[in-house]
């Protein structure tokens, strides 16, 4: 059973609170990828406000726990996630492969170019070559342009060549794909920083935003992944990609929790628009609203 179906299935079964609702709901959390010290505080969390509010039926409580959820994932927004939007702005991908970063990438230039912005791409994942012939085909389906690189060249160059050509071409957003095959933390943090070095002073007028891309199905290892990211990389961001399919979602708790960085967008599908922006309300009320299929 998913995680969001077990957990819905625990508010029918149980009428009243009791210790073994506690118990299955601990459990279900842990299962669900929210990890074992975040699904302890949030049930201690829970108890205390079901005692202090007299709560003694399990939907009152199923309301104070999805409270508590949103509240969390809302914790680090402040509502300027996505300001950037609205201005020159670049977002650099970050994240390691298989993760659905070149896919989120083509699926953002999608969102924007619908939105009737003027987009450009670069592909700066130079490691590969699949993976410069992958954003090709997404600038092509988009019709956003693209700065490509070559097999095994310098991801600085490629990312110093799209900024002279957002700004010749005056595009609003520059989205680039970054190497996500980095054998260190060293190696990584000083990749980065040379783009931010060249991002800085070829495009200081530019809102930076990086994004890290992690797979929801991985669980722990996305989490990792995240942690590694957030040292080497000026994140400001999340990406939660595969939140379709056997995805746990609770992921998404542990990460934001953890990291104190929104999420701003969520994966859903292979498809362009499977791509949303994240709102935790939406996403917690999803969670809960398993129960009624
Ligand atoms: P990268 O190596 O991080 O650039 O990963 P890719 O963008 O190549 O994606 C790896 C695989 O994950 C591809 O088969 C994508 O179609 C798939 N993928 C990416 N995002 C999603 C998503 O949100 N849901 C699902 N189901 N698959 C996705």
């Amino acid at each position: 059973m998913s995680f969001f179906k077990k957990l819905a299935s625990i508010f029918k079964e149980h009428e009243k609170i009791n210790e073994e609702f506690y118990d299955e709901l601990e459990e279900t959390l842990v299962m669900g990828d929210v990890g074992i010290e975040l699904s302890q505080e949030i049930l201690g969390e829970l108890k205390s406000a079901v005692k202090k509010k007299w709560i003694v039926d399990a939907a009152e409580a199923r309301e104070v726990l999805k409270e508590n959820m949103i509240n969390r994932l809302e914790a680090d927004r402040d509502g300027s996630e996505y300001d950037y939007e609205n201005k020159q702005s670049v977002i650099l991908a970050v994240g390691v492969n298989g993760v659905g970063k070149t896919t989120t990438v083509g699926k953002l230039a999608w969102l924007y170019k619908n939105r009737g912005k003027d987009v450009l791409l670069a592909a700066a994942d130079t490691f590969r070559a699949a993976a410069i012939d992958q954003l090709s085909v997404w600038a092509e389906r988009t019709g956003a342009d693209i700065i490509k690189g070559t097999e095994g060249g310098d991801p600085g160059a490629v990312i110093f060549d799209a900024v002279k050509a957002a700004r010749a071409r005056n595009r609003e957003i520059l989205i680039c794909d970054t190497a996500g095959r980095l054998h260190n933390k060293k190696n990584l943090i000083n990749e980065l920083k040379k783009l931010y070095t060249i991002l800085d002073r070829e495009y200081p007028e530019a809102v930076k935003e990086t994004f890290i891309v992690v797979d929801g199905t991985t669980g722990q290892n996305a989490l990792n992944q995240a942690r590694e990211f957030k040292e080497a990389a000026n994140a400001t961001g999340l990406v939660v990609t595969k939140l379709d399919g056997s995805a746990k979602g609770g992921i998404a708790l542990a990460i934001q929790s953890e990291l104190k960085i929104p999420i701003k967008f969520i994966g859903v599908g292979e498809k362009a628009e499977d791509l949303r922006k994240f709102d935790p309300a939406e996403f917690v009320n999803g969670i809960f609203r398993s129960q009624e299929q």
